[in-house]
């Protein structure tokens, strides 16, 4: 199963009309869906500490209902904040657990509201947003807006109210038909290793991870003082939190601008991360916090090339030339059972995923036609996965290039 390639694309209007009523009632409402599921809060004693029981959605319906009655506006807004609410406090939860948040009921600071498509209609080359139905509607004329062209034929998402703006996103389809330069990624904890006619392309993501590791040390050290010394640890949490985002921001940012700017024309493939979901076994930190980084990278790359995701189903598991399954040997070497090759396992991945965006299935023919001469073309790296041989990507400095590790022929790894 593949999905169409597609790429975001959003775009601001300005605007004069007065909203600021509506967006105050909104952040009330939603503050007052926050405030009812708090007070249905059960906390449970477990050991020394007290954890939190959401009230389970089945009391949805009547906190729906409550809210409603003294909302002036369309109910779909009410649907909206009452499931913000809820996703606000799940997060809240999960993070209270883990010692990231304290005890304190979360507040809505932010004044926006997100549209979904229920109420809003695109006609003509108008936007019209319902605020109360058949009194209090919101136009925006496109009709002169600078990116018109551009958008022509796209998909209208979500769009998001702010006091003078609408943000506005669109999917723009994009043929693959015309793309003849794809590059397939398989995104790991250290490194991202993609596979294109260029060959294995590897990117380092040791500086990110430096930087998780590094804030992870913080945060537990700030914790420890926060017995002793309750408001200096909060201030010092705020900073470096704060910190350690706009750095992780700003990695991702210049590595996804690099990527996107030294493979030009190449369409991206990546591994849809919502059906790997339902095939990963482990659950530990490390996983949550590299699928945490791929959905950014996937999300980035979204907005500056054209991507495709990929089903992921068993890409690091399969022999690409018969379509056996392959078994773990020393080091980072995969096996296969059925037919020998022994290859790198993240390059295996990568050469899948490719397959994948070919629509070609594991074959014999395929390999030797268009994987092997792409592999000596570009003299890869033999038995990779050492450090190494990792492709410098810093993002500041280094190309996104082939390795050029050693000329070796692939046959002395491939058998
Ligand atoms: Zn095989």
């Amino acid at each position: 199963m593949q999905r169409g390639s597609y790429r975001i694309v959003s775009y601001k209007v300005r605007h004069n009309h007065d909203v600021r009523e509506f967006l105050s009632s909104y952040r009330h409402l939603l503050q007052r869906a926050i405030d009812t599921i708090w007070d249905g809060i059960e906390w449970k004693k477990k050991k020394n500490r007290l954890i939190p029981m959401i009230p389970k959605s089945k009391e949805k319906r009547a906190l729906r209902n409550q809210l409603l009655k003294d909302w002036n506006y369309a109910s779909h807004y009410v649907d909206s904040a009452v499931k913000t609410a809820y996703s606000i406090l799940n997060s809240w939860r999960r993070n209270y657990i883990k010692g990231k948040r304290s005890k304190n009921k979360p507040v809505v600071k932010r004044r926006f509201v997100r549209v979904k498509e229920t109420l809003y209609r695109f006609r003509g080359e108008k936007i019209v947003v319902t605020i109360r139905p058949r009194q209090f509607y919101l136009e925006f004329d496109l009709s002169k807006a600078w990116f018109r062209k551009r958008v022509e034929g796209c998909d209208l998402g979500e769009l998001i109210l702010k006091e003078n703006e609408l943000i506005i996103t669109f999917r723009k389809p994009v043929s693959s038909a015309n793309t003849k330069k794809r590059i397939a990624w398989d995104l790991n904890l250290l490194s991202m290793d993609g596979f294109c006619d260029k060959g294995w392309i590897r990117v380092d993501l040791k500086p990110l991870y430096t930087l998780h590791v590094t804030y992870e040390n913080i945060r537990r050290k700030i914790q420890r003082s926060s017995k002793t010394r309750p408001k200096t640890a909060k201030r010092l949490m705020q900073k470096y939190s704060q910190r350690y985002r706009n750095r992780v921001k700003d990695f991702l940012h210049k590595l996804t601008a690099r990527l996107a700017k030294e493979l030009k024309d190449y369409e991206h493939g990546f591994e849809d991360l919502e059906k790997q979901g339902m095939f990963a076994k482990r659950k530990t930190h490390n996983r949550a916090v590299s699928k945490q980084n791929w959905k950014q990278i996937i999300a980035l790359m979204s907005y500056k090339a054209n991507i495709r995701l990929l089903d992921p189903r068993n890409s690091t598991k399969t022999c690409p030339t018969c379509g056996g399954r392959m078994k773990r040997r020393k080091g980072q070497v995969l096996e296969c059972k059925r037919c020998g090759l022994r290859i790198n396992r993240q390059l295996n991945a990568s050469i899948n995923l490719y397959l994948r965006m070919w629509v070609f299935p594991p074959s014999m023919k395929v390999w030797e036609e268009v994987i092997l001469p792409i592999l000596r073309r570009s003299g890869v790296t033999p038995n990779g996965g050492e450090t190494n041989d990792l492709l410098p990507m810093n993002p500041e400095g280094a190309e996104v290039d082939v390795p050029q590790g050693g000329h070796t022929s692939i046959k002395d790894y491939v058998r």
